[in-house]
Order: structure tokens, then C-alpha cells, then sequence
């Protein structure tokens, strides 16, 4: 180590990863993707692979206790990597669920927090196979790992597009996003007044997107359906533009998204606008959407289209040409990610 002080936040989350791992170079042959994809690809044999993927969930970092139940937490933390795997066209198979908890918490309320990791192990169709506990002075920490597997000619990697292959996004984003700052409003009301009961009538469907999400297993099958094998694939769980970063950097393209394409739901778009926020923001900058984004051969173009869990939002264009929001006048605007940046 040198004398040299770098703080986190100059780096950044991704700029931290990149230089903690960029010396590691793969030794091992069976080691087909090491860091850099929503998944690790491990070769089991000629024809498959194993996927592995894992992501934490800390208290008051990415879930406050006040406003969401350990039932939905533990869906969520199971959600949230099963994702992961999806994103590689990989079937979800096995998790392994780490925690660390505090004595405040009585047994019943961790039993809760695994009735919601069984619901999705039911819904999803994969096994709880292990885990570890430990105890935590710094609130509840839940680590999940998921296994996958696929064919290896099948996995879907980042790096895959191709100049103008179209940009296509599952579902629609922004809703989770808001649903936060629907929760996190209710909270400051409740704190100054217990009385005031919560006023979030009529708000399901984004309390839903951020308390409850889904992972897109259900894209993969209309996919498979459409006979249409993305290029490159990659989930959403820091924002659009994030995940277009990293998309156009894996595939050393650049690309053009269209703001009116990108689907966002009315109620996201109201409630934005509700807290001053333009809707196009909460889908670009927001989080934890879990839905897929992908880049598909034009000749795809038909068959995304008549799918209606899936919007074209753009264009993969060449290494150079600058990755570009264009607006309903025609104006670009360079994109810029800012994601999560969790050491801010
Ligand atoms: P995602 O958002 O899909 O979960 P991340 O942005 O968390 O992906 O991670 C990007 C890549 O960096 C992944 O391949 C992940 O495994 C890897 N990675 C993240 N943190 C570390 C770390 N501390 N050490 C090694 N690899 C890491
Ligand atoms: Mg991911």
C-alpha cells in the first residue's frame, strides 16, 4: 500500500471494482467469464455451463426496516440475483443465503424473512442448498448467491452486440424508483407525526415494483417462444443509463436511445411528476427495476415488436459516435450515467 489516499467516492462503484480486479487475470481453463458480466460463466462440460452470481442487501443501504417487511426482503434478496442468472439466458437453479442479524431481532422475524426466500425458491423453481449465519452489530446483512445453468452456445453475454442492433428493454422503469420516494415520504410524515396514518392509497403498483419485484424468468420464455437469441443482454438494477454504459463499454459500441420509446407506466410518470422529478429520470437514473435490457439483430425487429413485454427504446451505433438520448425534436443529449453511488 502506498501513502497515496484515493476516496472511495472518486472512483465510484465501478471504477472501485475495475481496479481491485483488473490485475486478476483467469487460470483456470474451465474459468469462461471471470468478473465483468452479471454472471460468471463456469464450463461444467462440452456443452454447458455454470452460472454464479452474488449480491448483498445491507440495512439502512439498500432496505430500511421501517417500511419494508422481511417477508418481501427475503423475496427481494432472492429476486434481485436470480436476475443476474436471467441475464446471462441461464436457468436459475440453486441459492445460498448468508445473514448477519442483531439480537433485536426475535426468531419469528427471521422465520419471516425466509418464508419470503421459500416463496420465491417456490415460484422460481430453484434450492435453498446453504448459507452461513453470523451475528451483525451494524443491522441485518443478507448475502445471496444463485447457481445457474445453460447451454454454453446459449449464454448471452454483454459483449455481444453488433453496430445497429436494436435496443430493447423488458417491461416498463422508473416504478421502483418512485416507489421509494413514495415510502421514504410516508416515513419523514410518520416520524414528525405517529398519528398520521400512511397515504399510499391508489400507489400498489410502484410500492409492488419496490418492495415486491420479479425477475424476468418469464422474458427468457417469450424470447425462446419468438425464436429471437439476443446479442447481448445485461439486467437493470442501477438505471437505463447505467446499464447502457456498461452494455456499449462490454460491446465497444456506442448507441442512440430514444426518451419517448422508453416505456415508463402512467402511475410512475404521475407520481414523478407529483415530486417534481421528470418521469425520463426515474427510468435513466433510477434503480432496481430487475427488467432486462437487450440488443437483438434488426431482422428480430417484428417479432420484439409484437411482444408486448418488450420495447425497442434505440440503436447500437458505432465505437465513437457518442451514446446519445434523442428527444421527440430530434435534439440529442450525450447520456451520462449516474446510477447508485453508494459511497456518496
Ligand atoms: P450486477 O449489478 O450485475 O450485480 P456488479 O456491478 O455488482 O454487477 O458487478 C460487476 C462485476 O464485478 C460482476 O462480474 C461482479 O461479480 C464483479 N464484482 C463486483 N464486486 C467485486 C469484488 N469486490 N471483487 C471481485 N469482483 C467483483
Ligand atoms: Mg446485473
Amino acid at each position: 500500500m502506498s501513502d497515496k489516499r484515493t476516496e472511495l467516492q472518486d472512483l465510484g462503484e465501478f471504477g472501485l471494482i475495475e481496479k481491485l480486479t483488473n490485475r486478476f487475470k483467469t487460470q483456470v481453463p474451465s474459468t469462461l467469464k471471470g468478473v465483468g458480466d452479471d454472471a460468471a460463466v463456469i464450463e461444467i462440460n462440452e456443452e454447458e455451463v455454470m452460472l454464479v452470481s452474488t449480491d448483498s442487501l445491507l440495512e439502512g443501504i439498500h432496505f430500511d426496516l421501517m417500511y419494508m417487511p422481511l417477508k418481501h426482503l427475503g423475496y427481494k434478496a432472492v429476486m434481485v440475483n436470480l436476475s443476474d442468472i436471467y441475464a446471462m439466458n441461464g436457468k436459475a437453479e440453486q441459492i445460498t443465503v448468508s445473514i448477519a442479524v442483531s439480537n433485536r431481532f426475535p426468531v419469528e422475524a427471521l422465520e419471516e424473512l425466509y418464508e419470503g426466500i421459500q416463496k420465491a425458491c417456490e415460484l422460481y423453481q430453484i434450492d435453498l442448498v446453504g448459507g452461513d449465519t453470523t451475528s451483525s452489530r451494524a443491522g441485518l446483512i443478507i448475502q445471496v448467491t444463485a447457481l445457474g445453468r445453460a447451454k454454453k452456445k446459449e449464454v448471452v453475454y454483454r459483449s455481444g452486440a453488433k453496430e445497429n442492433d436494436l435496443l430493447v428493454v423488458s417491461g416498463d422503469l422508473g416504478g421502483a424508483y418512485m416507489g421509494l420516494q413514495l415510502l421514504e415520504r410516508e416515513k419523514e410524515v410518520f416520524k414528525t407525526n405517529p398519528e398520521i396514518q400512511p397515504d399510499l392509497d391508489g400507489y400498489d403498483y410502484l410500492l409492488e415494483r419496490q418492495l415486491k419485484p420479479e425477475a424476468r424468468k418469464d422474458v427468457l420464455a417469450f424470447l425462446k417462444e419468438l425464436e429471437v437469441k439476443p446479442t447481448s443482454m445485461i439486467d437493470i438494477s442501477d438505471g437505463l443509463a447505467s446499464e447502457i454504459m456498461h452494455l456499449c463499454k462490454a460491446s465497444e459500441l456506442n448507441c442512440t436511445v430514444y426518451d419517448e420509446k422508453v416505456p415508463i407506466d402512467g402511475k410512475t410518470a404521475s407520481t414523478a411528476i407529483e415530486f417534481e422529478i421528470d418521469p425520463i429520470t426515474t427510468a435513466l437514473n433510477g434503480g432496481e427495476d430487475y427488467e432486462l435490457l437487450f440488443t437483438v439483430d434488426q431482422s428480430d425487429y417484428e417479432k420484439v415488436a409484437s411482444n408486448p413485454h418488450m420495447t425497442v427504446i434505440g440503436h447500437m451505433t458505432a465505437k465513437g459516435s457518442g451514446i446519445y438520448l434523442c428527444d421527440k425534436a430530434g435534439s440529442l443529449v450525450e447520456l451520462k450515467a449516474q446510477g447508485w453511488k453508494h459511497f456518496e
